[in-house]
């Protein structure tokens, strides 16, 4: 079969961007192989590769699990099944993140934990942006764990990172800036079925376990923030577009000043923030 015949073998069944890229990861040929020489034979085993890809994007598997990589502002990040793939939207989290550690007092290193850091997304990217932080992360999945640590090391970022739930592992410690994306779809909610969704994690995406309307771990989180911060440290986490008024109130009960919500680039409530 030919590069040509390849991308045909896909057209109807899967979008003609995934079946190219696929296709590219695959035969290690680039965008411009594939237009100039569509002649070009493919050898048995890429071949094989990628029809199976075909098979399973057609059947609903993200792309990110197939290749096992996703890019999260400009780098790219190996992924598993044991880790929700990167979003955008999380780009908020961190440039909020980033906002604060601009404005850092020389003097001392701030200190930062990101809280259910998955593939390490977070963490990595601010170690990376902000060279003079120290950057703990948090995880209670094992496999979770081992993802992040290689994209650390395959990126070149120096996180420390600690297996337990939430502020287990951070006994007596304290924090400038607190961040977490943390699971938060409501069980049940119909979302879960959709976009690939049933092939993440479900412990990354959903509380269901620990009561299941969504904000269960949101309230476990900034309940427990205040003792892990400095005086005047930060929490700022992700949570879903009908969330924002529920987390300021949260943040407001337990005592945070100034919680705000901020939009993502399509305008939704996505990231909300308290100053202790
Ligand atoms: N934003 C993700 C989604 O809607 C959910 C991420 C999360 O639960 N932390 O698919």
């Amino acid at each position: 079969m030919t590069l040509g015949e390849a991308l045909a073998a896909a057209r109807g069944r899967i979008d003609r961007l995934d079946a190219r890229l696929l296709l590219q990861f695959a035969t290690g040929c680039s965008h411009s192989d594939l237009l100039v020489r569509p002649e070009t034979p493919v050898f048995a085993p890429a071949l094989a590769q990628y029809l199976e890809w075909v098979e399973r994007r057609a059947a609903g598997e993200p792309f990110a699990y197939l290749v096992g990589e996703a890019e999260f502002r400009g780098r790219v990040f190996q992924v598993s099944p044991d880790v929700l793939i990167p979003r955008p939207e999380t780009e908020l989290l961190i440039e909020l993140a980033l906002q604060r550690l601009q404005a850092w007092p020389v003097g001392r290193p701030p200190r930062i934990v990101d809280l259910g850091t998955g593939s390490g997304i977070a963490a990595i990217s601010l170690a990376l942006e902000c060279p003079q932080a120290e950057v703990v992360a948090v995880d209670l999945s094992p496999g979770a764990l081992a993802v992040a640590r290689n994209n650390a090391g395959r990126l070149g970022a120096c996180v420390d990172f600690r297996a337990g739930s939430w502020f287990a592992p951070l006994a007596g410690e304290c924090f400038d800036l607190i961040v977490s994306n943390p699971p938060y779809i409501a069980a049940g909610d119909p979302h879960l079925a959709l976009n690939g969704l049933p092939f993440e994690p479900q412990l990354a995406l959903t509380d269901q376990d620990q009561g299941g309307n969504g904000l269960a771990c949101i309230r476990e989180i900034v309940a427990g923030a205040a003792e892990y911060l400095q005086p005047a440290g930060w929490l700022l986490f992700e949570h879903g577009y009908d969330q924002g008024a529920a987390s300021r109130n949260l943040l407001t009960a337990a005592g945070f000043k100034a919680a705000q919500t901020h939009p993502d680039l399509a305008g939704i409530d996505r990231v909300s923030v308290g100053h202790r």
